[in-house]
């Protein structure tokens, strides 16, 4: 199982405290959505767990093995980024495969798990086209199926839907809400700045605020399911953000 434990963290770049004392428990099968204002240090604290960043102080255990010093290809995570981040001169099949085989799984696995993907996202039909003629929601959906190809336990996904419309961004939406039941087991840590996909995604939504007196350290403002943070905001703050009704 899953779980993934922070303790005591920080981050610092240069002098500038980004995190300061987080202290965060995701179960596994939890869908966590980190929110927050602009520039509050969501992306930097999924970082931090992909292993994309080091932490400055602090301990993240992932799974019962603390996994400060392990790289990321050993955190069994994988990560879906907002710009997609595919290969452009790669086709379809071409990028979900590229992560496998660099992990030496044998030819016959890579094609049923690509195959498998891509009936879960809709992708059958565009396995050997290019990224350039994708549209946008379906390059996103083939950089959520190269993340599904590695079957990795935690899936952390960093805003994945700002760069759609909005239409796409409902459609998306819906699909990896489903994608997080058919998977199970699987734990998302999932960054947005939009209420709307916290409020509907999320079993635990943690919510991160800038904190001046702390010389710029941003801390956990709260932690919880998205009805208790509607209901019973811990301060004014999170009335605020969250739009409790006061
Ligand atoms: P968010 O994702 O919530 O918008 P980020 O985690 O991207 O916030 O950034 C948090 C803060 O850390 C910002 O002030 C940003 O400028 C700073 N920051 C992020 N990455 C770096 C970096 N590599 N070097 C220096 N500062 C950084
Ligand atoms: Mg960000």
């Amino acid at each position: 199982m899953s779980r993934i434990q922070l303790r005591q963290v920080d981050k610092l770049f240069g002098d500038v405290n980004v995190l300061q004392n987080i202290d965060l428990t995701i179960e596994p099968g939890e869908f966590c959505v980190f929110i927050g204002p602009s520039g509050c240090g969501k992306s930097t604290l999924l970082r931090l767990i992909a292993g994309l960043e080091d932490p400055s102080a602090g301990e993240i255990e992932i799974d019962g093995r603390i996994v400060n010093a392990l790289p990321p290809s050993a955190r069994n995570v994988a990560m879906v980024f907002q710009s997609y981040a595919l290969y452009p001169h790669m086709t379809v099949y071409e990028n979900m495969a590229f992560g496998l085989q660099q992990q030496k799984v044998g030819k016959a696995e890579i094609e049923q798990r690509v195959q498998e993907a891509s009936r879960i996202l809709h992708l059958d039909g565009l396995l050997d086209r290019k990224p350039k003629a994708l549209s946008g929601g379906q390059r996103q959906r083939v950089a959520i199926g190269r993340a599904i190809v590695r079957k990795p336990k935690v899936f952390l996904f960093d805003e994945p839907l700002s760069n759609l419309d909005a239409s796409l961004r409902v459609a998306t939406r819906v699909e990896i809400a489903k994608l997080h039941r058919d998977l199970g087991s699987a734990s998302m840590v999932y960054v947005t700045h939009d209420q709307v996909e916290a409020m509907t995604l999320a079993t635990k939504i943690v919510l991160l605020r800038p904190d001046p007196a702390r010389h710029g350290g941003r801390s956990v403002a709260q932690v919880g399911h998205p009805l208790e943070l509607y209901h019973h905001p811990a301060n004014q703050f999170v009335a605020g953000f969250i739009g409790s009704p006061s």
